[in-house]
């Protein structure tokens, strides 16, 4: 297991979902894990308890990561919280699904702001610090819906294939300062944001799943922690999915 000890991870909207078992994992790694959430502050902090009762370090903080104010705002907690940052983990994001027909702009603005803002501006305020020190690992949580296109997510689609294209061309920017940016595709995972999807569409998905299964979030947890340790440091501008054999 990859040993995080002395490291310092933000990660972006770990309330709930894919995002508290990412901070769990890193945590229990030994990372120090600023759990950041918008809303659920009574889940965070339950979040940052559990850390806490397995000898783990966790704060919790409050930052809408869509905001240029609240990205900002969310590394500088990091840093003046545990002296800085190494690992970055852009994982909020929000579906908001409908045919073109019916999607107003509103919605796709809004699924570009929460998935594909969010991941630039922390990127951008991260950066800054990691610089400094020559050290840095950014994991970006796109999905296969940015691999392949998905029916009805043109938005939540087109904000995870920019993600993809941002990890890559970070990459080439930030390589020779010793940071590394890659991107985490999960393919279906049961949480808040898949719970209600349409049983057909379900029905449709199974069988294009060789291993014939979702993903767990520790699945995903384990994949984006080996992407943020010393081990993966020869790996950069990639995007490793997760999802069953589906996208192969
Ligand atoms: P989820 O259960 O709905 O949780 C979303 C998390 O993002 C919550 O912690 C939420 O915070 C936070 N968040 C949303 N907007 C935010 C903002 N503007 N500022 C700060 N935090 C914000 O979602 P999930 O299924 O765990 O998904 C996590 C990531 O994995 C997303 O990027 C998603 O696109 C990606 N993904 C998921 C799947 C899947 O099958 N579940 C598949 C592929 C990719 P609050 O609780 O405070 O609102």
């Amino acid at each position: 297991m990859a040993a995080l000890t002395d490291k310092v991870a933000v990660v972006t909207g770990a309330s709930r979902g894919i995002g508290r078992g990412i901070a769990l994992e890193l945590a229990k790694r030994g990372a120090s894990v600023i759990v950041n959430y918008n809303a659920s502050a009574s889940t965070a902090n339950e979040v940052v308890e559990e850390i806490k009762s397995l000898n783990g370090e966790a704060t919790a903080v409050q930052a809408d990561v869509s905001t240029e104010d609240g990205a900002n705002a969310l590394i500088k907690a990091a840093v003046d919280t545990y002296g800085k940052i190494d690992i970055l983990i852009n994982n909020a994001g929000t579906t908001r699904d409908n045919v073109i027909m019916i999607m107003k702009p509103e919605d796709f603005d809004a699924v570009i702001q929460s998935n594909l803002r969010s991941t630039w501006l922390c990127s951008k305020a991260a950066v800054r610090s990691m610089m400094r020190k020559r050290y840095g690992r950014i994991v970006n949580l796109t999905s296969i819906s940015g691999v392949r296109g998905q029916a009805g997510q043109t938005n939540y689609s087109a904000s995870k294939a920019g993600i993809i294209g941002l990890t890559k061309a970070l990459a080439k920017e930030v390589g020779a300062r010793g940071i590394t940016v890659n991107a985490v595709a999960p393919g279906f995972v049961l949480t808040d944001l898949t719970k209600d999807l349409p049983q057909d569409l379900v029905d449709q998905m199974m069988p294009l799943i060789p291993l014939g299964k979702w993903a767990s979030i520790e699945d995903i947890a384990f994949a984006v922690a080996f992407l943020a340790s010393d081990e993966a440091a020869m790996i950069t501008g990639e995007v490793l999915t997760v999802d069953g054999g589906m996208s192969a």
